[in-house]
């Protein structure tokens, strides 16, 4: 659990803003933000890349969802926020523990760089 950044956080070795958990996943804040508002989901078990989902975590991936809907709703950014995970290291992946940004609070472009 604690061989990244975020296993540190999930098991408290490591500080972090964290806005929410339960037993399947926790949300912080990004420690550098790119949005207003800027947090990460993360399932607890560490799944190293979206890739490497597998039978068996269709629910936490699920529930992951709801989660990020709940927090959307009570950062204020129901209306319209954007959610990216970046898989691998090529698509800007640098934290190895499968994680979920959701930024809002400010206009969106498109395509992302
Ligand atoms: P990614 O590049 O998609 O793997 O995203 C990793 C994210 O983790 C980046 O946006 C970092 O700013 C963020 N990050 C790194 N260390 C921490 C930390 N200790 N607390 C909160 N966010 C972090």
């Amino acid at each position: 659990m604690s061989d990244t950044i975020f296993g540190k956080i999930i098991s408290k070795e490591m500080p972090a803003d964290i806005i929410y958990e339960d037993e399947h996943c926790m949300a912080f804040r990004d420690v550098n933000p790119q949005a207003p508002v800027h947090f990460l989901v993360v399932p607890l078990k560490p799944i190293a890349r979206l890739q490497d989902i597998s039978t068996g975590d269709e629910a936490v991936i699920g529930h992951v969802h709801t989660v990020i809907t709940a927090l959307a709703d009570q950062e204020g950014i129901a209306d319209a926020y954007r959610v990216v995970v970046n898989s691998g290291a090529a698509a800007g992946q640098s934290v190895f523990h499968l994680h979920f940004h959701v930024f809002g609070g400010r206009r969106m472009s498109w395509p992302p760089g």
